[in-house]
């Protein structure tokens, strides 16, 4: 009897707690909304990245959704962040600047060799651009697929495997990106570029600071531009 009794306060304090914690949750999302915009316009627009889709693809985009939860507060401060498996997200002014190279936009098909959490993918794909994104580390592959359809971004076509070679079978593309540093510009890449193609990417030694470098291609030739010292975490080989 006892028992029955306490049974509709126990409910009712239930409710309570799902009602207040629904409210706390609905806050903390809204202000992360409003860290966002302030890292958009403090870290990206002003540091000089200017194309419109870019920067509405950067507010977007929400950032904390990609990182651990535990991370989740540090989302829009201006450093890379730990994403597991020993690998990080980008700057986010790193991200802006690479995205807004590559031109990204509707009609625009677009290949990332180092998908880690999805974010850069998901920014891309926030252009209107057609995605297409590989991860070598099949756990990180799995996790960021599902976050991406998760988000919305389930249009962008992911796959675990080495980014060295590409993705021949929907080759060439309008431009790529690479998020992980290597030696050397691998060579199946610049095949499956289009002509007049883009290619961004860190080259350099994996241990020091690179040099993100702007790679297009011109039928057979081949130009090359420096852009600035970066720091990626290295370019892996499958075994
Ligand atoms: N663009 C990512 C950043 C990831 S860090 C983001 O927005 O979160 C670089 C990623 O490149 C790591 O996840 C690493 O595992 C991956 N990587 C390194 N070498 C690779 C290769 N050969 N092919 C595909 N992915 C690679």
């Amino acid at each position: 009897m006892r028992s029955l009794s306490v049974l509709p306060y126990m409910v009712f304090v239930l409710l309570l707690w799902i009602a207040l914690l629904s409210v706390c949750s609905t806050r903390a999302e809204s202000n992360r909304a409003t860290e966002r915009m302030a890292m958009v316009t403090e870290q990206i627009v002003a540091r000089g990245v200017k194309d419109p889709a870019t920067v509405a693809a950067m507010r977007a985009v929400p950032r904390h959704r990609f990182v651990p939860r535990i991370q989740a507060a540090s989302a829009y401060a201006d450093r890379p962040l730990p994403i597991g498996h020993g690998q990080t997200i980008s700057q986010p002014f790193i991200v802006a600047y690479m995205t807004e190279i590559v031109r990204p936009g509707p009609g625009r098909k677009i290949l990332e060799i180092g998908t880690g959490s999805g974010y850069q993918a998901a920014v891309l794909a926030a252009t209107g651009a057609e995605v297409y994104s590989i991860e070598i580390i099949p756990e990180l592959a799995t996790a960021a697929a599902a976050r991406l359809r998760e988000l919305g971004y389930g249009a962008v076509q992911t796959r675990a495997a080495d980014g060295y070679y590409g993705w021949a079978e929907q080759a060439p593309f309008d431009a790529i990106i690479v998020t992980a540093a290597s030696e050397f510009v691998p060579p199946p890449l610049i095949e499956q570029l289009k002509d007049a193609g883009l290619m961004i990417l860190p080259v350099g030694s994996p241990f020091f600071v690179q040099t993100l470098m702007l790679v297009q291609k011109h039928g057979e030739a081949i130009t090359s531009a420096n852009l600035m010292p970066v720091r990626f975490v290295p370019f892996r080989r499958a075994e």
